[in-house]
């Protein structure tokens, strides 16, 4: 089992309020209280943030990251569409965080980013929006995010609570990675 980085790998899939997201994180930190909303950005957007938050729970250290997060900078036009983002992959952080952060294997992995690469849905983040998909690992002007969610699909097919979200068009009951259709409840 593989442990990564908050925000290395994070996806945006799913709703939620930023206070909710908040919450989730201090949860997934074992905090007895959400984490701020300037903890949440910059978990999300700064790696080496985030990976120290991630090694430092229990120890001290982490109440010091908690009351100095980096600060991050986004312009007033910009800053609605980060904030549902940053929910967005709250949100998908802490599902996976309930699976302990675990990944698939490596033949599965590259079996669901070759299926990604011959997808018509996959395409190049938004033009608006480069900075905060490399945050998520996209690779700048390359077709890297899948259509139908938004997510960074390098990071997606990592995680074994993911899935793809097109129905497979010739195989009934499976999607794109020629798994079955999710049940949604
Ligand atoms: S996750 Fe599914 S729909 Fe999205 S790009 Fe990959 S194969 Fe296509």
């Amino acid at each position: 089992m593989q442990t990564n980085t908050l925000s290395s790998e994070l996806t945006m899939s799913a709703d939620g309020s930023l206070q909710q997201q908040c919450a989730e994180m201090g949860a997934l930190l074992g905090l007895d209280a959400p984490v701020s909303e300037a903890v949440l950005k910059a978990a999300l957007t700064d790696t080496t943030y985030a990976h120290h938050l991630l090694v430092s729970r229990g120890s001290p250290f982490m109440a010091h990251l908690l009351d100095h997060p980096p600060v991050v900078i986004a312009n007033e036009a910009e800053e609605f569409t980060t904030s549902a983002l940053l929910m967005r992959a709250g949100s998908a952080l802490a599902r996976w965080g309930k699976t302990g952060f675990s990944t698939v294997s490596d033949e599965l992995y590259r079996d669901r980013l070759a299926l990604c690469q011959n997808c018509p849905h996959l395409k190049a983040p938004p033009e608006h929006q480069h900075t905060l998909y490399a945050f998520a690992g996209a690779s700048n002007g390359e077709k890297s995010v899948c259509g139908k969610c938004g997510c960074v699909v390098a990071a997606k097919a990592r995680r074994p609570n993911e899935t793809c979200p097109d129905a497979h068009p010739d195989r009934p009951g499976l999607n794109r990675w020629n798994e079955p259709v999710a049940q949604v409840n």
